[in-house]
């Protein structure tokens, strides 16, 4: 091979339909040979057994994955203008879908990584900031032109990488949390969202800083809270529990481990000028809180389940699925008679037909009559590409139990 060619990565025969229908992963074992010697993060071509084109791809010699495919178009080089109209694009649908780059206190996510055509790299705009998450080496090896870029496009206060997550570990990628242009607040940056006053704390808080894939949930399950006692478990910094004050709730219980995240909860009722008195503020695992309260036999009108990701690959499966009936059977039993639970998973290996039979048997086991009256996905802002369905993370389901 001349030193100019661009290595080459051969597929075993079979092999190549996934590329085909434009899914943008390719499996080590899925791979025959490699022809040339491409270093992690460089560009490969990715052929089939027969030699057929079927895209380019970032190599990445530690991982599970690895090729990460760019294209699947032939001639089309990885550079700036790539990256720059793969953000233009991102920018104007998240536009069409009510999400301005420009509106100063707005957040949501921009580029929501295989679903915006940037594998493993999640940009998340707060008010001015930029919070960054790379998980991939290929993403990594751009990362300098996709700051520019998206600089010069946006023009934010600054940009946070966020690269301290252990999925990188995987990659073969050092942990790293810096900010990488102008200034990041050490304080919490503050957005609005649908109304509500937030405060992200973007150096320390979970993922990114916050979590933007519930917010339409947060807003439709608020509207069923009026004069109600709420329950919300994982709270993190209460956003659920916000929503159920502005709709008029009696009494909200936020639930959480996390001190840092129940203290942001705390100042951000009174930011948006909410009673105190109607707050509960409970550092307990969730669990142990359910139990007590049915040992106590405390009734709640509306609760709300959104667990961190219980199954992390497929050997999790089962008891992670054991983890999501416990919690429902324990929910289910705490409703009050026309409780509504409001429950989610964000596991993506847990598909919703096995989520909905979950609760099924947790209200089978609960003895309540339970009906399905919602259902819930992923915001606008979190596309799923129809040829990458692990894209599908989230769902949720609002029951009404008799
Ligand atoms: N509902 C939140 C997001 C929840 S994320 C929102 O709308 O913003 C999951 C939360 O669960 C995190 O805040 C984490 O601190 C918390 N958590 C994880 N395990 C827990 C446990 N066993 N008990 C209580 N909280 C837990």
């Amino acid at each position: 091979m001349a030193k100019s060619e661009v290595p080459v990565v051969v597929l075993n025969a079979g092999k190549e339909k996934s590329a085909s229908r434009n899914h943008p992963w390719i499996f080590s074992g899925a791979i025959h040979h490699v022809v040339g010697e491409p270093k992690a993060g460089d560009t490969v071509e990715v052929r089939s057994a027969h030699g057929e084109f079927l895209g380019l791809a970032a190599y990445s010699s530690e991982s599970q994955i690895r090729c990460r495919l760019w294209t699947f178009q032939e001639r089309t080089p990885i550079d700036r203008d790539f990256f720059s109209k793969i953000i233009d694009r991102a920018i104007n649908n998240r536009l069409c879908r009510g999400f301005d780059v420009h509106d100063p206190k707005s957040a949501f996510r921009l580029i929501n990584a295989e679903n915006d055509g940037i594998p493993g790299c999640i940009v998340d705009k707060y008010a001015d900031i930029l919070s960054i998450e790379i998980l991939s080496v290929g993403a990594e090896r751009f990362r300098q032109t996709l700051y520019e870029l998206l600089v010069e496009k946006i023009h934010p206060r600054g940009i946070l990488e966020r690269c301290d997550s252990d999925v990188r570990v995987k990659e073969g990628l050092p942990l790293r949390k810096q900010a990488v242009y102008g200034d990041v607040p050490k304080i919490p940056v503050e957005m609005i969202e649908n109304g509500i006053k937030f405060d992200v704390d973007v150096w320390n808080g979970h993922k990114t800083g916050y979590y933007l894939d519930q917010r339409d949930a947060r807003f439709n399950v608020g509207k069923y809270a009026k004069a109600k006692h709420v329950l919300n478990c994982f709270s993190y910094t209460g956003g659920f529990g916000l929503f159920a004050l502005q709709n008029g709730a009696k009494l909200v219980t936020e639930v959480d481990v996390s001190k840092d995240a129940l203290a942001i909860a705390e100042s951000l009722i009174q930011k948006n000028g909410f009673d105190k008195a109607n707050v509960e503020l409970v550092e307990a695992d969730v669990f142990a809180y359910l139990r007590k309260c049915r040992d106590s036999r405390k009734t709640f009108d509306l609760i709300v389940l959104d667990p961190p990701k219980f199954i992390e690959s497929k050997s999790h499966l089962e008891k992670g699925a054991r983890g999501y009936k416990d919690i429902n059977l324990l929910a289910l039993k705490l409703l009050a008679p026309h409780g509504m639970l409001a429950t989610f998973s964000c596991s993506g290996l847990m598909e919703m037909n096995l989520f909905q039979k979950i609760v099924a048997d947790a209200a089978l086991d609960a003895h309540r009559n339970v009906q399905i009256i919602e259902r819930f996905g992923q915001p606008s802002d979190h596309p799923v590409k129809t040829s990458f369905p692990e894209g599908q993370y989230l769902k949720g389901l609002l029951l009404q139990a008799d």
